[in-house]
């Protein structure tokens, strides 16, 4: 199979690097992103590591003849998108036009927010929604039937949340339960890199989400709150207590749609205080605006002028310690009767720098990444249209995790979030 990986930041590193481990399948991966020095630097680092041929190009994945250019020339059996969720529209398109399967790991989001058209569109979406996040699945879902038509699959946000998340819901759908009545989503980082502020994957994307209103989904509608609004306190195996809070997040949006029955749909994610603090300040001087400001004759983006300060999450490997415990606690009813279980993974930093010189939230972004794209290109998981990954058979999934380095456990009875 042929392999065509965008971006080479933080995810996409080790999502090519697990794809040069399974060279039984993929025996050609081509790497493409804006910087072409990253993709020679990775695959010069991975050569006598792998059976499979890589190679490299340069692409702007904002411009779709560059995209269908570059695919044409390559003929990949499939297509990894692994830059940022603003290119996701123009890498679907491009992929449309050039009759390829496409795989990502986070839906699409508008760079310029002020921009007035998109904006318009976003107005609109929200009065039909009911939740204000400047991403969600719409503008992707939109492509169902011209994938269908064409014959090709989308699989959408195959990181770990979105993404093997929603493949836990779809197992524990399968096989422990009859109806499933609440999702909790877990997402708790206990790892330490050293900074007193750094985020762990793209600054910019990860900014915008914890800094947004707050949401979920309850008895068929959504509860909005504010930024940061609702906090827990929660026990996790293998990291101890740790304080989380109640974000917006994507995959509720699917989840709620797919998992049949389903009352109450949450996502949670740990953060220190000097995150926190940091990021409140940095919002009230208005450094996470997303609008251009003029500046000595020069258009700069705030966050971006940030993200220019902060370090590379990519760099954070070396000097992350500890573990990470992402999981989705369930209940609902079993044969009449009410149960409750955990199904989570444990990653510890260390062990995923040791592996392929990454921090564990690349990793475990990266690995799903890889195994997404697996799927697709097997045949395992492929139908024509767009897709999220609790639509499929989870099995095949789950036993790629066991393999590929996400081992994942089940606790009966585990501690509810209130
Ligand atoms: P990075 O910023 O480290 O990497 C992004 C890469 O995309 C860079 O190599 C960048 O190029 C490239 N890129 C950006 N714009 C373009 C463009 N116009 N054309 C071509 N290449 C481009 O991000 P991460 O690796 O941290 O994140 C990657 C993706 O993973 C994001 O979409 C993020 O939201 C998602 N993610 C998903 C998670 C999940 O669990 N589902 C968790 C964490 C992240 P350059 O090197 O030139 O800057």
């Amino acid at each position: 199979m042929k392999i065509l990986v965008i971006g080479c930041g933080g995810v996409a590193r080790v999502a090519i690097k697990k794809c040069g481990q399974a060279d039984d399948v993929f025996t050609e991966i081509l790497i493409a992103s804006r910087t072409e020095s990253k993709c020679k630097a990775l695959a010069e680092e991975m050569k006598n590591t792998t059976r499979a041929r890589v190679t490299t190009a340069a692409v702007d994945a904002d411009s779709v003849p560059q995209l269908i250019r570059l695919i044409k020339g390559f003929s990949p059996d499939v297509v990894l998108n692994v830059a940022l969720p603003y290119q996701d529209l123009t890498i679907m398109q491009a992929c449309l036009e050039c009759g390829v399967h496409y795989v990502d790991t986070a839906n699409y989001e508008c760079e310029n927010t002020d921009d007035p058209v998109w904006r318009a569109a976003y107005e609109k979406r929200v009065k039909e929604k009911g939740f204000t996040a400047y991403f969600d699945y719409s503008y992707q879902w939109d492509y169902a039937e011209k994938y269908r038509k064409a014959g090709i699959c989308a699989l959408l946000g195959t990181g770990f949340d979105p993404g093997v998340t929603q493949v836990f819901c779809a197992y524990a759908q399968k096989h422990f339960f009859d109806e499933i009545h609440t999702i909790d989503i877990l997402d708790c980082n206990g790892g330490d890199h050293g900074y007193a502020f750094a985020t762990n994957f793209n600054p910019e994307i990860n900014l915008r989400e914890v800094s947004a209103n707050g949401s979920y989904w309850e008895n068929g509608k959504w509860i909005e709150t504010k930024p940061l609004e609702i906090k827990r306190e929660y026990e996790f195996d293998g990291v101890g207590k740790k304080d989380m809070y109640l974000l917006h997040h994507e995959e509720i949006e699917s989840l709620a749609k797919n998992i049949k029955g389903v009352k109450r749909i949450r996502f949670f994610m740990t953060f220190g205080q000097s995150y926190i603090d940091h990021m409140n300040c940095l919002k009230d001087v208005g450094m996470l605006s997303t609008v251009p400001v003029e500046y000595e004759g020069r258009q700069i983006v705030p966050i971006q002028f940030l993200k220019a300060l902060l370090p590379d999450p990519a760099t954070l490997g070396a000097r992350s310690k500890g573990k990470t415990n992402i999981g989705c606690i369930f209940t609902g009813l079993k044969d009449g009767k009410f149960r409750k279980l955990y199904i989570y993974n444990v990653c510890d930093h260390q062990e995923c720098y040791r592996e392929v010189g990454s921090q564990a939230i690349s990793y475990t972004t990266g690995v799903p990444a890889m195994i997404g794209a697996m799927m697709v290109a097997t045949g395992k998981w492929r139908k024509p249209g767009v897709f999220n990954c609790e639509d499929f058979d989870p099995d095949p999934y789950m036993e790629a995790l066991n393999k590929y380095g996400l081992p994942w456990q089940i606790e009966e009875n585990p501690v509810l979030v209130d």
